[in-house]
């Protein structure tokens, strides 16, 4: 999929501040070649003041301002925060918790996606908001909602429950189907009549596996269609106007992204990557490589990218500063992966209400400050590089599958293993991103015969059809890498009984005989192919039947037992870990995995490790290179297919396979390689 078109702005609150000051923002966003804002995400107080008494005056004023200054809009639907005149004319609205008590209405966020109050509200609100804005091409599309999430402790109302009780009836159809699937017969719990089913609540780990399961389904679903809902009236009434929604995390917890990806025209995240103590590089790349796939068009956006200290939250510190670059840095990042907008959040920083140390571009002050020159000077620069890569692609050979029922499945036991589902898929990700391999993170239900290799570490639960489906993939010629507590559990969250892994056995051409958790304290290794490297976690003792051993145990009782394995199925191979990955075991299988399939990476680059990721147009490859280290990097590379490569963002040139660049601290440099047959 080529991404044509480019986004470049911030995320604006106009009601925040006096009109007067409307334009000066404007001119200044102008400036930095802001060519987008969001704006009224959290505005229904502005937007309706009173029920049913419609109020756009202030945000077609706003809207005309902006566009003076060459600033096109995308528009939150406001019902993130429901305002207080709603809560108090429909109570039932607020969210309860699982002692019953209802979320005070306090904050944002407090209100049921299953309460018909609230959805005939949401309903009204968003046909006023897209009715209004029909056929205005200040208005680019819209963003439903903000973060759509919920916590663990909602929501238990009495339309939850009955909702999902509804729902468990169509899925299983009768109580007897319910009570064999979930093995109720377990502590008694065999229902007699769906009144007598109750959602679990925390801790899920002390109820039935395959209820708490069906309920994380249920409220992902529940979020899922409040999404659709307004989906449909917003394109109802301009199907040309895009709709997307900002995630709070590329791969969050409470909705599976991926299914709500498929409702919109591409999906939108939230990146911080100093928020607090500050994240990984890699975690970053992950998700933009995850939101990418998530509408099953290859298109993003990033809704918000930090622009400043983040606030504290939830007792986390206020975040770091960015350093200089980094703002620069950050967009470019994203862009490498296929970004198609890029929005900072937010313009300027707030001195009222919550979030007053949640820093925009601009300080409280609203004067020019490093990092809006910082921006400034990007969005000039951005100008060249995107006439350059408009039309490109991100194309990837390799991907990582990303199961968001492995992740519940991991949640409900939370604790039970001494790595969590999110490291394991970010440790084999990280060695992949390092080798500046392009990853896909995809859901279990895509097409895998695109990729060469696919990675599905801590694959916990698995269907007949997902199993079938990876056989499927290994036997016409794929290679899949699996590690320890690979499809232990069914759809029903129950364990398999005809041997781990569960349905694979034949895949994998082993056994799981025998197991054991390792704790934190105790030091476990593994030998792959004459190499000492530390495993961690959970070992596994693998009894070959087809497969080749290629790893050894070297733990206790387990040692000189097999630990790695690789299998040849059909025309491919399967690779499997008893072990969770260490950074070092991960590398290892990666380099591994990259050999069986004959996967190299775009370029070699030796001396200091900076991001590399790739991008193609025609004959055509742009070849990014991060630095995300305060200090100059120097990098050599090695280009196995050009022998001349031009700067995007400066007149260099260097000529011959290899060569040397040198980037600044948080320093980025494009690379058009020109290959033999071009030069
Ligand atoms: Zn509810």
């Amino acid at each position: 999929m080529t991404q044509t078109c480019y986004f470049f702005g911030v995320d604006y609150y106009p009601e925040h501040w006096p009109e007067s000051r409307w334009l000066v923002d404007a001119r200044m966003m102008g400036e930095a070649k802001f060519n987008v804002v969001r704006l009224a995400e959290f505005s229904w107080c502005k937007l309706e003041p009173k029920p049913g008494v419609y109020d756009f005056s202030w945000l077609d004023d706003a809207l005309n301002v902006l566009e003076g200054h060459g600033l096109k809009a995308v528009l939150g639907t406001p019902t993130a925060a429901p305002p207080p005149w709603l809560v108090k004319m429909h109570p039932d609205i607020l969210p309860v918790d699982y002692r019953g008590h209802p979320m005070p209405p306090v904050a944002r966020r407090h209100y049921c996606p299953n309460n018909p109050n609230y959805r005939r509200a949401t309903e009204r609100v968003v046909r006023a908001l897209a009715e209004h804005y029909k056929g205005d091409e200040r208005v680019l599309g819209y963003q439903v909602d903000n973060e759509l999430s919920m916590g663990d402790e909602y929501c238990y109302c009495e339309h939850c429950v009955n909702l999902f009780r509804g729902w468990l009836r169509g899925k299983y159809g009768g109580l007897e189907e319910l009570n064999r699937a979930y093995g109720t017969v377990f502590w008694s719990q065999e229902y007699g009549d769906w009144s007598e089913v109750h959602p679990p609540t925390p801790p899920f780990d002390l109820c039935n596996r395959s209820l708490a399961l069906d309920w994380f389904r249920f409220k992902s679903k529940s979020l899922v269609d409040y999404l659709e809902l307004q989906v449909k009236i917003l394109k109802s009434i301009s199907p040309e106007k895009f709709v997307t929604t900002n995630l709070p995390g590329a791969l969050h917890s409470s909705v599976d992204c991926f299914e709500m990806g498929y409702k919109l025209d591409f999906m939108s995240w939230d990146c911080y990557p100093r928020f607090a103590g500050g994240s990984e590089p890699a975690s970053t790349s992950l998700q933009h490589d995850a939101a990418r796939v998530m509408s099953g068009g290859g298109r993003f956006w990033v809704m918000e990218l930090q622009a400043g200290p983040t606030d504290g939250y939830f007792s986390y510190p206020i975040g770091l500063s960015p350093e200089p670059g980094e703002l620069r840095k950050w967009a470019y990042q994203a862009l490498a992966r296929g970004a198609e907008g890029i929005l900072y959040f937010n313009w300027r920083t707030i001195h009222f209400g919550k979030e007053q140390f949640w820093h925009g571009i601009l300080n409280h002050d609203g004067e020019v400050n490093r990092r809006y020159l910082e921006v400034k000077k990007l969005g000039r620069e951005l100008e060249n590089v995107m006439r350059e890569l408009e039309g490109s692609s991100f194309e990837s050979e390799v991907a990582v599958m990303f199961s968001h029922e492995s992740l519940w499945a991991t949640l409900i036991e939370k604790g039970y293993y001494h790595v969590d589902y999110y490291s394991q898929i970010s440790t084999t990700y990280r060695e992949l991103w390092k080798l500046g391999i392009n990853v896909d993170v995809i859901p279990p239900n895509v097409e895998l015969s695109k990729y060469k290799i696919v990675f599905t570490p801590f694959l916990y639960l698995t269907s007949k059809d997902l199993t079938s489906k990876i056989k499927e993939y290994v036997s016409n010629g794929g290679v899949v890498v699996a590690t320890a507590r690979t499809s232990v559990k069914d759809e029903h969250n129950n364990v398999y009984v005809t041997g781990l892994p569960g349905g694979l056995t034949d895949l994998f051409g082993i056994r799981v005989t025998d197991y054991t958790p390792v704790p934190p304290t105790a030091q476990a290794n593994v030998e792959v192919q004459g190499l000492k490297v530390p495993a961690q976690a959970w070992l596994e003792e693998l009894q070959p039947s087809t497969a080749d051993v290629i790893g050894l145990h070297e733990y206790s009782w387990l040692k000189a037992k097999p630990a790695v394995t690789l299998n040849k199925y059909g025309k491919g191979y399967a690779l499997y870990v008893g072990s969770f990955f260490t950074p070092r075991l991960a590398q290892e299988v990666v380099k591994l995995a990259l050999k069986l399939n004959q996967v190299k990476p775009p370029v070699e680059v030796e001396g200091d490790s900076v991001e590399v990721a790739s991008r193609e147009k025609g004959d055509y490859k742009f070849l990014f290179l991060i630095n995300h280290e305060a200090v100059e990097r120097k990098v050599a590379l090695k280009l196995p297919q050009a022998s001349e490569a031009k700067s995007l963002l400066s007149s260099s040139v260097w000529v011959g396979r290899e060569f040397t660049v040198t980037l600044g601290p948080h320093g980025v440099e494009i690379l058009k390689l020109v290959t033999d047959a071009q030069a």
